[in-house]
């Protein structure tokens, strides 16, 4: 399918193959490459915590800056400074959308496990933060009501606070980092919606006098927009960037004056801009463009060369999830004794496989975006009623996942059909919907449950429109012969984990044509 992308959109489109950081000065506003840090540095041992005259066994200070919807190919890089940042090749978010790929970054802990979803947290504490030494205070500022106090994201934290308004969160920060000291250190997460909210009036503020109003309410599936409203959609989020970049900038000026806190720079989930490709806004598919985000550390000078080059080793070598991101900060602020969570301090990590997942939205074709057991916001009457003409043909909700391992990515969709009233299985609501999904999946079908699978190779089609399973009939027994027998599962009947050994066993697989 050829697929015209406005210019303007073309400068974000996703370029997210790994050789992307040999060319970042194609990327507007952006500085060029990210590099990793040449040395020397510093070596443990020789220095002391500036401002406090203490010694390098007092603990760093924490710093967690969580940029909401800020995709992997913004202009975020000019934060970086070569002789203090180390920059991820590809970092995966755990969910693509805020309230499961936040919580799921505090607890390091991936969503298919946490899945909290629906602000339900699996447990009242984050064994993460608890596993903190009593000495740290724990304060969480964040910009998005998704993550207000009840939605799990606070548990674990002294103080948790959520502000509306944009630059509140920051002054805030920046008394936290004034007041962090020696005796009493701080873990600090700072939450920015300043690029999530770009279709709103309250993004203007970050754009000329006059200029176009954003999507607002048709944010979501983009309805009656014309290809202006569609550029006018980027130029507006690439503005709120450019104002949120600047922000972040001061917060790091202020912890690299005082040089004792390790920071991360990231994001929870992308943003679509894909008009044709039906890749929209967040949350109910798990293309790159929502799960590939930024990743930047930037260390204090205490930090012994030898874990700097490890770090940054790992982080050019490997593919790294957001929950990585807290093991790797606590183990550099020498937080060694953490809980077992399915992240893992960055310069351990090896090759594996990082699942991403989402259950409460789902997008088809006609850029519909299902929504289970939501709140429902932004959708018209009509809408509504769509919504919940497509969920009475479900028995519960999709789930959404994505496997990645190296560039091999696969991508399994899947619901089951609500009974008959005889009892049977309704064949035609199951194909029905699965003719409705995104892209070109291969179907199977075992009983009332659908399985979709497309599969893409990341390195050679970073824009994954090439299921590589639609060119083979005999795409099962490939997936079969592969790591996907044993490494990718999705939940079956009662929720009980299905491989694909176990799938494709039984059912029926759906030939292209039928579909
Ligand atoms: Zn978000």
């Amino acid at each position: 399918m050829a697929i015209v992308i406005p210019s303007a959109v073309r400068a974000i489109s996703p370029d997210l193959s790994p050789d992307r950081t040999a060319d970042r000065s194609s990327v507007p506003g952006g500085t060029g490459p990210a590099p990793v840090p040449p040395g020397p540095w510093p070596t443990l041992g020789n220095s002391t915590w500036p401002n406090e005259g203490g010694t390098v066994d007092d603990p760093p200070n924490i710093l967690l800056i969580l940029l909401d919807t800020l995709r992997a190919d913004a202009a975020w890089e000019s934060l970086g400074r070569s002789d203090r940042t180390l920059t991820a090749r590809r970092c995966i978010a755990s969910a693509p959308w805020t309230l499961p790929s936040c919580t799921a970054m505090l607890n390091a802990t991936s969503s298919a496990h946490l899945g909290n979803y629906w602000r339900n947290p699996p447990s009242p504490r984050n064994p993460l933060l608890d596993a903190l030494p009593r000495r740290y205070r724990k304060i969480g500022v964040v910009n998005n009501s998704a993550l207000s106090k009840g939605s799990g994201a606070e548990l674990g934290f002294d103080r948790w606070t959520f502000i509306g308004d944009h630059d509140a969160p920051f002054e805030r920060a920046l008394r936290v980092i004034d007041k962090a000291g020696r005796r009493r250190p701080c873990f600090l997460l700072l939450h920015s919606n300043i690029a999530h909210d770009h279709g709103f009036a309250v993004s203007s503020r970050y754009l000329p006098p006059g200029a176009p109003r954003g999507l607002g309410e048709r944010i979501i599936t983009w309805r009656d927009t014309t290809p202006e409203d569609r550029t006018d959609a980027v130029t507006r989020y690439q503005a709120c960037v450019a104002a949120l970049v600047e922000k972040v900038r001061a917060v790091l000026d202020a912890v690299r004056q005082r040089d004792d806190f390790v920071t991360a720079v990231t994001a929870d989930h992308g943003e679509g801009f894909d008009y044709e490709l039906g890749r929209l806004h967040h949350g109910g598919r798990v293309h790159q463009d929502l799960l590939q985000v930024p990743l930047l550390f930037d260390l204090p000078s205490t930090i012994a060369t030898v874990r700097r080059q490890a770090l940054g080793d790992a982080l050019e070598s490997q593919t790294v999830s957001t929950t990585d991101i807290l093991p790797t900060l606590f183990g550099l602020a020498g937080l060694d004794d953490l809980p077992d969570v399915d992240g893992s301090p960055i310069d351990r990590v090896g090759a594996r496989t990082l699942v991403s997942e989402d259950k409460r939205y789902l997008y088809l074709r006609d850029r519909f975006r299902i929504n289970y057991r939501g709140k429902h916001g932004r959708m018209t009457a009509e809408e509504l009623q769509r919504n919940a003409d497509l969920l009475s043909l479900l028995d519960g909700g999709p789930t959404l996942r994505s496997f990645i391992r190296g560039s091999d990515k696969l991508i399994v969709t899947s619901f089951r059909v609500a009974s008959t009233t005889d009892g049977g299985v309704d064949r035609s609501a199951l194909l029905g919907l699965g003719r409705q999904l995104l892209g070109t999946p291969s179907l199977h079908i075992v009983e009332d449950q659908l399985f979709a699978f497309e599969r893409f190779d990341l390195d050679a089609d970073p824009l994954e429109q090439r299921n590589l399973l639609a060119e083979t009939p005999e795409w099962t027994r490939e997936l079969l012969g592969g790591p996907w027998r044993t490494e990718a599962s999705m939940p079956g009947p009662g929720g009980t984990p299905m491989d694909l050994a176990s799938i494709f066993a039984t059912g029926e697989t759906i030939p292209d044509v039928e579909v």
